[in-house]
């Protein structure tokens, strides 16, 4: 089928919008309809060539040892239109939210609770479809890859099933697809990676989707609490409250993108 996607065919390249030919769902893919998709800056680290793996590494996961061409984003919701063999947990009208990082819940990582480096996300950045390593996106006669397997700047997105999350149907599919990236990277920022902890105060910079919930992250009570008070008095609650959210794009490669 026919459908409109924003891609981008080399670093520092702009977004420009092309209509491509989509395959049916394989096995173990999903055919989405998009209703939601939201910029994340990890797309525009993408088009500005700073996350890109290296050729090395692509040589080894995909025959087109590049990342470009490659459709953008990552964060976003929609509607199950059609499931391919083997799928059992998606049906058609299914309300998803996209995972940027696909989660198999079988492998040893995800068994044991690590499902963020599930094996699954080898080829994150190398973009063919994680079920054979083939391509259900075209341009012309060019195949295209997509941010983290998934590439949601697209009216329609063929994924594989861990690339999904089932969210009840009549959740409002806005929010599901601020879930899917941003307002979990920014939470997991303060709770995972800056381990803030109630009481603490903290300053969060910045105005992007991730920044408002890392306030959420931080349960921080206000300067009259009586609660507050008590816990300020520990001097190692005051050296932890110095601490600083850290930006999420200092993370390490194995991290997930924000
Ligand atoms: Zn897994
Ligand atoms: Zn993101």
């Amino acid at each position: 089928m026919r459908t409109r996607a924003s891609i981008v065919s080399g670093a520092k390249e702009p977004w420009r919008t092309e209509e491509i030919e989509l395959d049916e769902p394989h096995a173990h893919e999903v055919l989405v309809k998009m209703a939601y998709a939201g910029m994340c800056q990890s797309d525009e680290h993408l088009r500005a060539g700073n996350i890109s793996a290296p050729p090395e590494v692509l040589s080894l996961l995909t025959a087109k040892g590049s990342m470009f061409p490659i459709i953008g984003g990552h964060e976003g919701a929609g509607i199950v239109e059609a499931v391919g063999d083997e799928v059992h947990d998606f049906a058609v009208g299914d309300y998803v939210a996209s995972s940027f990082i696909p989660s198999c819940g079988k492998c040893v990582w995800c068994a044991s609770g690590r499902g963020y480096i599930c094996d699954l996300n080898a080829t994150t950045l190398a973009g063919p479809m994680i079920s054979d390593g083939t391509y259900r996106h075209h341009l012309g006669d060019e195949d295209l890859n997509r941010m983290c397997n998934l590439g949601t700047f697209s009216e329609r997105v063929v994924c594989h099933e861990a690339s999904l999350v089932k969210v009840d149907t009549g959740v409002s599919l806005r929010a599901a697809a601020l879930v899917s990236c941003g307002l979990a990277t920014g939470f997991g920022a303060a709770v995972d990676r800056a381990q803030v902890r109630p009481g603490e105060t903290v300053i969060v910079a910045g105005a992007s989707a991730p920044a408002p919930s890392r306030a959420h992250g931080s349960p921080g009570r206000p300067p009259s609490s009586p609660w507050t008070r008590s816990s300020s008095r520990s001097s190692g609650r005051r050296r932890s409250a110095r601490r600083t959210v850290p930006r999420t794009s200092s993370r390490p490669r194995s991290s997930p993108p924000s």
